[in-house]
């Protein structure tokens, strides 16, 4: 068995993470969109004209994997427009003008969870989602079909993409309602371990961390390796367990949870604050003040950078995330969603279009990749349609790490590739 699995070395630019986190300002207005989470969009509860309160409910759809959507600022319901979320699907947004009073939902108390039902209930109360990046519901990933077979929970504190430092802020920060999220997963699903799960080049935090170890919660030093926050191989790494093809953590008896995503659940237990604002790694090396910002959801990225100084240079790029796995932003009037743990923006010289060209079958891509993939077959079989070739492959597999791509000396699109046979197979019903 392998001690540890592949991955690529990234550089850190984690100049961010000696920085303390500062609340941004109320914004003028914010941008709601319905779509935050995976699964459906959520329907507006409100409508232009209305006032509404922090942390009232706005938006929710009646469906079993809906989490609700909260207002993060006090103000009025100045317009509901139609929206493009980042994957490309339109959506419905609710604009509220902000009244700068933040004056809450007189219904906010801290929820009252007896057993694993209310507990659940409660975690969907909240609106919490993956705030990694993922964005999955995470009640759902709380309430697993086999609960009585799941022991361990690993806390995802990797943090393993370049420039991104809310975590290991968060963690040195908040840690008191990190470990109350903690332990209200552990007590109410019965857990026997908690593993956190963090790179090693976060020390301060580590150590931190480290003082409230006891026998069943264990603080993991992992190396600093991307992608070493990939749920599959984060479970890996911490516990030697394998989720094969197809299968989710609760089968190998694992639920993993983002350290972010757990601090925003403590402190929702201890106030009933439902999930309204979050903290924002701003960086790069197009940003003139890199800071870690506690951000109200829906404040648009042109707020927030300004707030951070605004641009040094041009900006080539400004992603949504990490430049491995994030998302490129054209228009800044883009707004902060749930799981978006940065804003990196990148100068244009460091912004290199590559051009693709032949494969010259190095293998690099495959020693990089975690779970041994073959990119540069999966590209070849993509481009002759080959669609069982594409099963044989494993792409369902493909976590979209970016790291096969990162190495190719032939700068093929690897990712794209990937992307793309994973649909095709999706299409042709063999996911
Ligand atoms: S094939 Fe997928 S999982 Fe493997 S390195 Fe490439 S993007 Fe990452
Ligand atoms: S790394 Fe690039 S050039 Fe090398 S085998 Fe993979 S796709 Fe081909």
């Amino acid at each position: 068995m392998k001690k540890h699995l592949n991955g690529v070395k990234v550089p850190h630019h984690k100049g961010t993470s000696e920085k303390q986190i500062v609340w941004m300002d109320v914004p003028e207005k914010v941008t709601i969109p319905m779509s935050q989470q995976i699964g459906p969009p959520c329907e507006p509860l409100v409508a232009v004209g209305d006032e509404v309160k922090v942390g009232q409910k706005i938006g929710f759809a009646d469906h079993p994997m809906s989490v609700p959507i909260h207002a993060s600022v006090s103000g009025k319901v100045t317009a509901i427009e139609d929206f493009l979320t980042p994957m490309g699907a339109m959506t419905k947004a609710i604009i509220i003008t902000a009244d700068k009073l933040q004056e809450k939902d007189p219904a906010i108390a801290p929820p009252v969870v007896t057993d694993h039902a209310s507990f659940v209930q409660a975690v969907r109360d909240s609106g919490l989602v993956g705030l990694g990046g993922a964005s999955f519901p995470t009640f759902i990933k709380l309430n697993p079909k086999d609960l009585a077979s799941v022991t361990t929970l690993v806390v995802n504190a990797a943090e393993c993409e370049p420039f991104i430092t809310a975590d290991d802020r968060g963690m040195r920060e908040l840690s008191d309602k990190l470990f109350v999220g903690i332990e209200a997963v552990r007590k109410y699903l019965e857990l026997e371990q908690v593993i956190i799960g963090v790179e090693d080049n976060k020390p301060a935090a580590i150590a931190h961390l480290r003082e409230k170890e006891t026998d069943t919660l264990k603080v993991q030093s992992l190396r600093s390796r991307y992608p070493q926050g990939g749920e599959k191989v984060l479970i890996y790494e911490t516990t030697g367990k394998v989720v094969g093809e197809g299968k989710l953590p609760a089968d190998v008896g694992v639920i993993v949870m983002n350290v972010t995503s757990l601090i925003t659940l403590g402190q929702y237990l201890l106030t009933g604050e439902p999930l309204t604002y979050r903290c924002v790694t701003v960086a790069g090396s197009a940003i003139a003040n890199p800071q870690n910002v506690m951000v109200y959801l829906g404040t648009s990225y042109q707020d927030v950078i300004d707030f951070c100084g605004g641009f040094s240079q041009e900006p080539g790029a400004v992603f949504m995330g990490g430049p491995m796995m994030g998302i490129c932003v054209y228009d800044l009037s883009f707004p902060v969603l749930k799981n978006n743990n940065a804003i990196v923006a990148l100068s244009k010289k460091d912004v290199v279009e590559d051009k693709e060209s032949p494969c010259i079958n190095c293998g690099r891509c495959i020693s990089a990749c975690p779970f041994n993939l073959m990119p540069t077959n999966i590209d070849r079989a993509l481009a002759a349609g080959d669609v069982e070739m594409l099963k044989e492959l494993k792409v369902n597999l493909c976590m979209e790490c970016g790291s096969c791509a990162f190495v190719c000396p032939a700068k093929r699109q690897l990712v794209v590739s990937n992307k793309l046979a994973k649909k095709k197979l999706m299409n042709a019903g063999k996911r």
